[in-house]
C-alpha cells in the first residue's frame, strides 16, 4: 500500500446552522436546523487511509476550533459552495497562516464548473478539483505530482495549469462505504433533517439523474444525466454494516438524485432492505408507479421526498422538470393509500412564476396535502442552465444566493413580478399549509404519542416561528426600501 498524505478533508465553519455542505444540494441555513451528512467528502476519505473527515457546522466548530488542525495534516481538502466560497477562502487562509506547508485545495459543484476562476480568488489555493473528485483526491494523498492527476486544476509557481479531464466513473462499486467514515469521525445524533427519524444516516447508491431540470445543481455539475449505480449487493451489504456499527439508527436515507430513476433496481434493493427490516426512505420523482410503490413499502420504505416544484404546468414545461401535473396527483393518491409518507419540496419564482402560478402552486399543495413541505426560492447555481437563462435574460438582481445569516435570498425577479413578492409568497405558503386544522391536529397528533417526537417538534416549532418572524421583518425592509412611483 502506497504511503499517503496525511490529509484532512474539511467543510469549513461557516455560517451559524448552515446546511451547505458535502451533501446538501440547497445549499442555506434552513427553517429549522437541520444537516446533511457530507458524503461527497466521505467517500475520498475512505480512499485515504489514516484520514479525517472534519463537519464543522453540525459539530458547531468556530475557526479557531479547526485551526490547530493545520499543523496536524499535509493537505487539506475543502468542501464549498456558491454561497459559503467567499468565506471558505477565508478559512483556507487562515489555515495556510497556521501551517504554510500545508497544501489546500477546494472541491465541489461551485469550483468544478469555473475551476480557475476559483483558484485566482486566492493563492492559498492550490489546486481544484474537477467534477467526481473522489480518486483525484486520493491520488494526490497518494503524493502524485498534480501534473500526473487527472481532473485537476493547480498553481505552480504562480501559473495556473489544467490537466486532462478524468474519465467519467462508471464501476460504482470502486467507491467504497462512507458509512466507516461516518462511525470514524461523525456524531450522529448532530445530523437531523426534519421529515426524517432521527437518529438517521444518508448516502448515495447512484450519481446522476436521468431529468435534466434546469435549476438543478448536481446532474448539471457533477453527476450529469445518466443515472450509474451501485450493485445491489453491495448497497444491501452496506446497510448491514451500517445497521451494526449504528444500532441507534432509526431510518436510512438513499439520496441519489432520484433512486426510483430504475425502478426494477430500487425493487431489488428494497427486498435486500426487507431482510434486514430496517426502515428508509429517499428521493423519487412523481411517476413512480403504484406497483412499485407496493414492492418498496412492504420492505422497509417509510417516506419519499418527492420534488413537485410547482403546480403550474407552464412552469414544469419551463424547468424541463418532465412531469405531468394528472400524473403526479395520481402518484400522490397511491402514495398515500399505501401509507407512504411524503415530504414534498415547491420552489417558487421559477421562469414563469407569475402572481396566478404562485396561488395555484399553494393551492396544488394543499390539495396534494403531502406529510410536510419544504418550500425554496429559486436558487440559480453557476453551472446551471438557470443561471445561463437569468443572466440572459437580465432576471439576476442579486449574486448572494443567502442574505448575511446564510438564509435562502430571493434573487430572480422578472417584469411582471418583483423579487420581492417571490420572497413574501414564501411565508404566505408556509402559514397556508401548516396553519391548518387537519395539520396541526396531525402533528399535534404524532406528538402526543412519543414523547421524543414532542420535544423535537417544540424545538423545531420554536424554530419556524422564529423563521417566520425574521421573514416578516425582512420582507418589511425590503418594502420599505421599494421605490414608490
Ligand atoms: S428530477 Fe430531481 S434530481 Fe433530477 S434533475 Fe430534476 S430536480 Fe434534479
Amino acid at each position: 500500500m502506497p504511503d499517503y498524505l496525511r490529509t484532512l478533508f474539511l467543510h469549513p465553519p461557516s455560517f451559524e446552522g448552515f446546511d451547505g455542505g458535502a451533501g446538501s444540494r440547497y445549499q442555506a441555513r434552513r427553517e429549522v436546523r437541520s444537516f446533511w451528512y457530507p458524503t461527497w467528502l466521505a467517500q475520498p476519505a475512505a480512499l485515504v487511509p489514516g484520514s479525517r473527515l472534519v463537519d464543522a457546522p453540525p459539530a458547531d466548530l468556530t475557526l479557531d476550533d479547526v485551526l490547530p488542525l493545520a499543523r496536524d495534516y499535509d493537505l487539506a481538502v475543502l468542501h464549498t459552495s456558491a454561497p459559503s466560497f467567499a468565506h471558505d477562502v477565508k478559512v483556507a487562509e487562515a489555515l495556510r497562516e497556521a501551517n504554510p506547508a500545508l497544501r489546500v485545495g477546494f472541491v465541489g459543484a461551485h469550483v468544478a464548473v469555473a475551476r480557475e476562476q476559483a483558484l485566482r480568488a486566492s493563492t492559498a489555493i492550490e489546486f481544484v478539483a474537477g467534477n467526481e473528485f473522489d480518486f483525484t483526491i486520493q491520488e494526490l494523498a497518494q503524493g502524485r505530482a498534480p501534473a500526473h492527476v487527472a481532473g485537476l486544476s493547480y498553481r505552480t509557481n504562480g501559473h495556473v495549469h489544467r490537466t486532462p479531464e478524468r474519465p467519467v466513473l462508471e464501476d460504482m462499486d470502486r467507491l467504497p462505504f462512507v458509512v466507516d467514515v461516518y462511525k470514524r469521525d461523525l456524531e450522529v445524533d448532530r445530523y437531523f433533517i426534519g421529515y426524517l427519524l432521527h437518529p438517521y444516516v444518508s448516502l448515495y447508491t447512484g450519481r446522476g439523474c436521468r431529468s435534466k431540470c434546469t435549476f438543478c445543481l448536481w446532474p448539471q455539475t457533477v453527476g450529469g444525466h445518466r443515472y450509474r449505480t451501485r450493485s445491489v449487493g453491495h448497497v444491501v451489504a452496506e446497510i448491514e454494516r451500517a445497521a451494526r456499527l449504528f444500532p441507534q439508527v432509526k431510518e436510512y436515507f438513499f439520496d441519489d438524485d432520484t433512486f426510483t430513476d430504475d425502478l426494477p433496481r430500487a425493487e431489488a434493493i428494497a427486498r435486500g432492505l426487507g431482510r434486514l427490516r430496517v426502515t428508509w426512505s429517499c428521493n423519487a420523482k412523481a411517476d413512480v408507479p403504484a406497483s412499485t410503490l407496493a414492492v418498496l413499502r412492504d420492505n422497509g420504505l417509510r417516506l419519499l421526498l418527492v420534488g413537485y416544484e410547482s403546480g403550474s404546468q407552464t412552469i414544469l414545461n419551463n424547468i424541463k422538470k418532465g412531469i405531468r401535473l394528472d400524473r403526479a396527483r395520481e402518484f400522490t393518491r397511491h402514495a398515500k393509500a399505501l401509507g407512504i409518507k411524503i415530504h414534498g419540496t415547491f420552489v417558487m419564482g421559477l421562469p414563469g412564476e407569475t402572481r396566478e402560478t404562485i396561488e395555484a402552486t399553494i393551492r396544488y399543495a394543499l390539495d396534494l396535502d403531502p406529510d410536510t413541505i419544504q418550500v425554496s426560492l429559486a436558487a440559480p447555481y453557476p453551472g446551471t442552465a438557470l443561471h445561463a437563462q437569468a443572466r440572459e435574460q437580465g432576471w439576476l438582481q442579486d449574486d448572494d444566493l443567502v442574505d448575511a445569516g446564510g438564509v435562502q435570498a430571493s434573487v430572480l425577479g422578472y417584469p411582471h413580478l418583483a423579487r420581492t413578492e417571490i420572497f413574501a409568497s414564501l411565508e404566505a405558503f408556509y402559514r397556508r399549509f401548516y396553519f391548518r386544522p387537519r395539520k396541526i391536529f396531525a402533528i399535534g397528533g404524532e406528538m402526543l404519542r412519543d414523547r421524543t417526537i414532542l420535544r423535537r417538534r417544540l424545538g423545531e416549532g420554536a424554530d419556524f416561528l422564529k423563521f417566520l418572524a425574521r421573514r416578516r421583518r425582512l420582507s418589511a425592509a425590503a418594502r420599505a426600501a421599494r421605490p414608490r412611483s
